[in-house]
């Protein structure tokens, strides 16, 4: 059978595997302009997007959709010979963050396929090789889970304390970006008035027509209502 016998194209499919909207919600908020007389568009980053969910029929999971974005986050490449590690883009390495690179190729034995740094370049980068054999970095992952189990069966409530441990930290962490997005949003709500009443001035005074003012006052109008009740909501969640 053909490879692509729908003719998909790949930027079709990407676009499809990151649309929120699949999983029942609405994206809001995606961009914005630098003013209201410079209409340049500036992506919001994706933090910044307002979800809104259930607003229609999900064809996807949200668990399913967080699995996908998480998986494309770590993209696996195929090897020459096709044959793939059970680590496959999950590896880093210690000294300088790049990804490893596994290798595999005709010529080695599965026990010989191994990972090096992909900023070794072969000795023409800035790390070192930081060569591990997959059979080796496989036996160290399996003693470790292994010990880890060890650990929760011997100490099962100091496990649990310590994931509650992690949890309040993580818990913290989220409280404090939401503070920060909800002053932010603040301002925002603050900055609008005074375009606001910029957009007023300039058409009383004819440099604005009225189509065009009454089009933008309804967009900071909607603007501000969503940021009221974002920032109404937040705070009910910060008290
Ligand atoms: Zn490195």
């Amino acid at each position: 059978m053909p490879v692509n016998i729908y003719h998909w194209r790949e930027n079709s499919i990407v676009h499809i595997l990151e649309n929120r909207q699949y999983t029942g919600g609405t994206v809001n908020g995606k961009s914005t302009t630098v003013s209201y007389k410079v209409h340049k568009k500036i992506e919001k980053s994706q933090e910044d997007y307002q979800v809104i969910p259930n607003t229609q029929e999900a064809i996807i999971s949200e668990n399913t959709w967080l699995r996908v974005q998480e998986l494309r986050k770590n993209k696996r490449r195929n090897t020459a010979t096709g044959r793939r590690s059970l680590f496959s883009g999950l590896v880093y390495c210690a000294d300088c963050g790049s990804k490893l690179h596994f290798c595999a190729s005709k010529s080695l034995k599965k026990n010989q396929e191994f990972w090096r740094c992909s900023s070794y370049k072969d000795g023409r980068g800035t790390c070192t090789i930081h060569f591990i054999r997959d059979v080796v970095l496989e036996a160290i992952v399996k003693e470790a889970i292994s010990e880890l189990a060890d650990f929760v069966r011997c100490y099962n409530s100091a496990f649990l304390y310590l994931i509650s441990e992690k949890k309040g930290a993580e818990s913290v962490n989220r409280e404090k970006s939401l503070r920060a997005k909800t002053e932010s949003a603040k301002q925002r709500i603050s900055d609008l008035d005074k375009l606001f009443s910029r957009i007023y001035e300039d058409n009383i005074l004819g440099k604005l027509s009225d189509e065009r003012y009454s089009r933008m006052a309804n967009e900071y109008e909607a603007e501000q209502k969503r940021l009221i009740s974002e920032v109404e909501e937040n705070e009910k969640t910060l008290i």
